[in-house]
């Protein structure tokens, strides 16, 4: 099929780096189209990683993570507010454990001080216990950072996408990008059975970044893909700890955290090895690993609360920094590792204006929409609850117990401007079937109202991935 529209810009990839972009596009007067391969949005690292939003004293000074970090998280809190995603600036601490580790406590603070985080401690053994009663007595020091918070993370990116489409952008889903040629001054790019024309391509492909650039370009990196597994542990379990505990990081990456989520569970993980780009498995040894590590920060936590183990991928490269960079017409945001999630408005903005240092320069709107409205029953006091079901039935029938999650949230979920159109869809999108039965009651449920409210067979709908079919008709 031939798009007989020609995009000013198509972005490739709508995990938070693409949706950031995409929602950063739409205040301006440009026609942008986002291409995903997945059935969703955030269906990559997006979807699967510590929802961190870290201050930003990790990453080295003068590095774009550094820079971006310090600035998405700044942007992240306000964002997260206009457009109603579950978002909590809990500070984070990170441990030592040894005079080694205090030494690096003390590089992180210097180094945090010099990136422009705010609020940064180094707190003693009385003074991380005082505020973390459950950390281990082996701890000898820690830093505090203030400013750290969790969020929901494929919420963050439903939200900015959904509200770049509420402005105009348009979303192709199912579609991979498998071709991009250099036709004048435009690219045609071939994405499932479509040929798209567009003057400036982005490229936020996630783990096939370096893929993507080169069906445009010469090869100039490479992405290399890296496992992290998680346990997620029962609300019992989510009053562990009140701060995201780290310990210090090292080569490998940031370590094995311990912190509440905005759910109210907790999350421990992730470790971190080099894998394929699809391995989501969460296999014993990683497991073993990740027990045996955290227990060293919180000795209590009680993994028989496990709920569901999880894997992300990380899409590291073979440079030290994210790669945001202008090749003509066509452009790189690549290698969008950790700190990536806590950078998103932070990189939308700079990519943004690197196009315009680029030639790509487009007007702002007057009439840019900045708000999400989304209704939460279950964060609603009981006045608030009753006038809800008065005006609409269905906010009364709660459909998910553990999350308390209504029929009304779900239909609002179905029908979103980016809408459900999965089980684990309607779960990003509204939390029914996040909670500690994992959906085991509610799924049956959410399965049969997608088939009404789409009117199509039950079985037609999907889990989660294209293919993942739950109800099969009996051959008789
Ligand atoms: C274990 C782990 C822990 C992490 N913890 C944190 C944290 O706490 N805080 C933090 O800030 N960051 C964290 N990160 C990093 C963060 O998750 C990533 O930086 C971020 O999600 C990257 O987003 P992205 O949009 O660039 O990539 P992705 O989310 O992977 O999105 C890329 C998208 O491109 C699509 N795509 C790929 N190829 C094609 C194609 N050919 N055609 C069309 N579409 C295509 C994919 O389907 C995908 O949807 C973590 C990552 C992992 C894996």
């Amino acid at each position: 099929m031939e798009c007989g529209k020609m995009y000013d810009v198509s972005i490739i990839g709508c995990g938070i780096t693409g949706s950031a972009i995409a929602y950063e596009l739409s205040k301006r007067k440009l026609k942008c189209v986002v291409i995903e391969k997945e059935n969703d949005v955030a269906m990559g690292a997006t979807r699967a990683n510590s929802a961190i939003i870290h201050a930003g004293y990790d990453p080295a000074e003068g590095t774009l993570m550094a820079k971006l970090n310090v600035r998405g998280a700044e942007l992240c809190k306000e964002l997260c507010e206009k457009l109603s995603v579950p978002y909590a600036q809990i500070g984070s601490l990170v441990l030592a454990f040894n005079n080694e580790e205090i030494q690096t406590v003390n590089m992180l603070y210097k180094r945090g001080v010099a990136n422009g985080v705010k609020g940064l401690k180094i707190l003693s053994y009385e003074e991380t216990k005082a505020i973390e009663p459950n950390i281990s007595k082996d701890v000898t020091a820690s830093l505090y950072a203030p400013t750290a918070a969790v969020v929901n993370p494929w919420e963050y990116a439903v939200a900015l996408a959904e509200t770049a489409v509420v402005n105009g952008v348009e979303i192709i889903l199912n579609s991979e990008v498998t071709g991009i040629r250099k036709s004048g001054d435009a690219f045609e790019i071939t994405a499932g059975n479509k040929t798209i024309k567009t003057k400036y391509v982005i490229n936020a492909a996630g783990v096939n970044a370096d893929e993507v650039h080169d069906m445009a370009l010469p090869h100039s990196f490479n992405i290399i893909p890296n496992k992290g597994a998680y346990y997620l542990l029962d609300k019992t379990e989510g009053k562990r700890v009140s701060h995201v505990v780290f310990q210090c990081p090292t080569k490998a990456g940031k370590g094995v955290l311990v912190a509440p989520t905005v759910h109210g569970n907790l999350i421990v993980g992730p470790n971190a090895i080099d894998s394929d780009l699809n391995d989501t498995s969460a296999k014993d040894t990683d497991l073993s690993f990740i027990r045996g590590t955290a227990v060293k920060s919180i000795p209590s936590v009680d993994f028989r609360a496990n709920i569901r183990n999880f894997s992300g991928i990380r899409p590291n490269s073979d440079r030290d920094d994210f790669i945001i960079e202008a090749n003509g017409g066509f452009f790189d945001v690549a290698g969008i590792k950790s700190p990536g999630l806590a950078s998103a408005p932070g990189i939308a903005e700079y990519t943004v204006r690197l196009m315009e240092e680029n030639g790509a320069y487009f007007e702002l709107k007057e009439n840019f929409i900045n708000t999400r409205e989304h209704v939460r029953f279950n964060t609603m006091s009981h006045e608030e609850r009753a006038e809800l079901v008065k005006k609409n039935p269905l906010y009364g029938r709660v459909i998910c117990r553990c999350e308390t999650v209504t029929e009304g949230e779900i239909i609002d979920a179905i029908h979103a401007p980016i809408p459900a159109r999965t089980v684990d869809g309607v779960k990003r999108r509204c939390a029914a079937g996040l909670g500690r039965c994992q959906g085991g009651f509610c799924g049956p449920r959410v399965l049969e109202i997608l088939a009404r409210e789409l009117k199509v067979p039950r079985e037609s709908i999907e889990k989660d991935r294209a293919g993942s079919y739950i109800v099969r008709r009996r051959e008789d």
